[in-house]
C-alpha cells in the first residue's frame, strides 16, 4: 500500500512574511491520508522546519551538492540540509536539467550524497515535448531512471520517490491526461521491477508533476498508479494547495 505524497516545490518564491502563514496553515491541516512536504529555497529551510515542528509536515530542499563538504562556492551539501532540519531533497528537476545541464551521472552522485546524509530523495524524470511528439517518451524516461539509479541497490533506494514530470506540463498550465501519466508511471514501475525487484517496484511512490491544480488534482490522484503530486505554482498559496492535498486518498486494497 503506497501512501500518497504531495510535495510543494516553492522554487525561487516566497519570503518569511508569505511563507510562515502557509507553513502554519499546512501544519495545522495535514491529513493522515497523505504525506505532505514543502521544499522552500535554502534560506528559508531552517525557519520552515522550525515552524513545522510538532506537525507531520515534511520539509526538504530543492537540490543538494554531491559531496559532503569541500571548496564548492555557493553550493549546499546534503548534510547541511539535514542540519537545517530538512529530511527530503528534490533532485533532477527539469529546471536544473535545463538551466544547469544536470545529467544522470551527476544525479547519481547527488543521490549518493543525499542518501549518505539520510535525506529521502525525490528524483524527477520527464520528457520534452519534442521527445513525446517523436514517440520517445518511455525510452527517455527509462534512460533517466536507469542512468540515475543503476549504481544502487534496492535497499539503498528504500526512501526514494520518483516524480514523473513531463517538461511540457511544468508551469505551462498544460496538464498530462490521467491516461498519459498512468502509461508512464506503469513503464517506470516495470523498469524498476526488471532492474531491481517486484517488491521494490511495488513500494516506490511515483508522483505526477506538471500544472497540478485544485481543478485537476482529484482526477489525477484518483488513479491507483499516481501516488501523489509534485506541485509548483499551486503550492505557493494555502487555498490552492490544500484542495490538492485533500484530493489525495490512500487507495483501497
Ligand atoms: C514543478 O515545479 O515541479 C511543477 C510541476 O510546477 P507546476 O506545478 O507549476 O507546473
Amino acid at each position: 500500500m503506497r501512501k500518497p505524497f504531495i510535495a510543494g516545490n516553492w522554487k525561487m518564491y516566497l519570503d518569511e512574511a508569505s511563507a510562515r502563514p502557509l507553513v502554519e496553515g499546512l501544519a495545522e491541516a495535514c491529513p493522515e491520508a497523505a504525506d505532505v512536504g514543502v521544499f522552500p529555497p535554502f534560506t528559508l529551510l531552517e525557519r520552515v522546519a522550525r515552524w513545522a515542528e510538532g506537525s507531520s509536515l515534511l520539509v526538504g530542499a530543492q537540490d543538494c551538492h554531491a559531496e559532503a563538504e569541500g571548496a564548492f562556492t555557493g553550493e549546499i551539501a546534503a548534510g547541511m540540509i539535514r542540519d537545517a532540519g530538512g529530511t527530503h531533497v528534490i533532485l533532477g528537476h527539469s529546471e536544473r536539467r535545463r538551466d544547469f545541464g544536470e545529467k544522470e551521472t551527476l544525479l547519481a552522485a547527488k543521490l549518493r550524497g543525499a542518501l549518505g546524509a539520510g535525506l529521502a530523495p525525490i528524483l524527477c524524470v520527464g520528457e520534452l515535448l519534442a521527445e513525446r511528439d517523436e514517440g520517445r517518451t518511455i525510452d527517455v524516461v527509462a534512460a533517466q531512471v536507469d542512468g540515475a539509479l543503476e549504481a544502487f541497490s534496492a535497499e539503498e533506494l528504500a526512501a526514494l520517490t520518483i516524480a514523473y514530470e513531463p517538461v511540457w506540463a511544468i508551469g505551462t498550465g498544460r496538464v498530462a491526461t490521467p491516461e498519459q501519466a498512468v502509461e508512464v508511471h506503469r513503464a517506470i514501475r516495470e523498469r524498476l521491477a526488471s532492474r531491481f525487484t517486484e517488491s521494490f517496484a511495488a513500494a516506490v511512490r511515483i508522483q505526477y508533476g506538471g500544472s497540478v491544480k485544485p481543478d485537476n488534482a482529484a482526477t489525477l490522484l484518483g488513479e491507483a498508479e499516481i501516488d501523489g503530486a509534485l506541485v509548483g505554482g499551486a503550492s505557493l498559496k494555502l487555498d490552492a494547495f490544500l484542495p490538492i492535498i485533500r484530493a489525495a486518498r490512500v487507495p483501497a486494497e
